[in-house]
């Protein structure tokens, strides 16, 4: 069995919620509070082989750096989050990544770039090649997703695992 412990990190409204709920079960939720901090599990079986995700979905806003210093302990992998509808949560991710980095003490942990709400292509602020020049930057793997229509949400989680073994 492996374990997976990943992490969601990004500005508030980015979808972090969103994301999770559209892997864990499936459903897209219209409203989501913002406040909640939330853990989840979930076994997948992949190539005979038993995942055993744990998903630390954080609230993003939090003021006191401790909070963020348990998630970081907490887990292994991060998932980096921003909007491709909000230019301001694409900086907000090199906030994230600056807490990680100083807890790990090295700029090579575990990551993966997301920019999500690719459904809403007519209100993007965000290019791709700004999405991947900030990975590029960052050495991790940037994909685009959608946690409404479901589009490379799996794929977060499969790059998750990826890391996962090579770590
Ligand atoms: P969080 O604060 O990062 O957890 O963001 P939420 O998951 O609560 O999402 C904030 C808002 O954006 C909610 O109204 C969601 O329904 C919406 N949302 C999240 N992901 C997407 C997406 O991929 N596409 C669209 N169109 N809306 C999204
Ligand atoms: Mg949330």
């Amino acid at each position: 069995e492996l374990k997976v412990k990943v992490c969601i990190f990004g500005a508030g409204g980015v979808g972090k919620s969103s994301i999770v709920t559209k892997f864990i079960d499936e459903r897209f939720l219209p409203e989501y509070d913002p406040t909640i901090e939330d853990f989840f599990r979930k076994r997948i079986t992949l190539n005979d082989e038993q995942i055993n995700f744990s998903i630390i979905d954080t609230a993003g806003n939090e003021e006191y750096s401790l909070i963020i210093e348990n998630w970081i302990k907490e887990s292994n992998i991060f998932v980096l989050v921003y909007s491709i509808t909000r230019k301001l949560s694409l900086k907000e991710v090199q906030f994230f990544h600056d807490k990680i980095q100083r807890f790990f003490d090295c700029e090579n942990y575990p990551k993966v770039l997301i920019g999500n709400k690719s459904d809403l292509f007519t209100k993007r602020e965000v290019s791709i090649e700004k999405g991947k020049k900030l990975a590029k930057e960052l050495n991790c793997k940037f994909i685009e997703t959608s946690a409404k229509t479901g589009e490379n949400i799996n794929q977060i989680f499969y790059e998750t695992i990826l890391l996962e073994i090579e770590r």
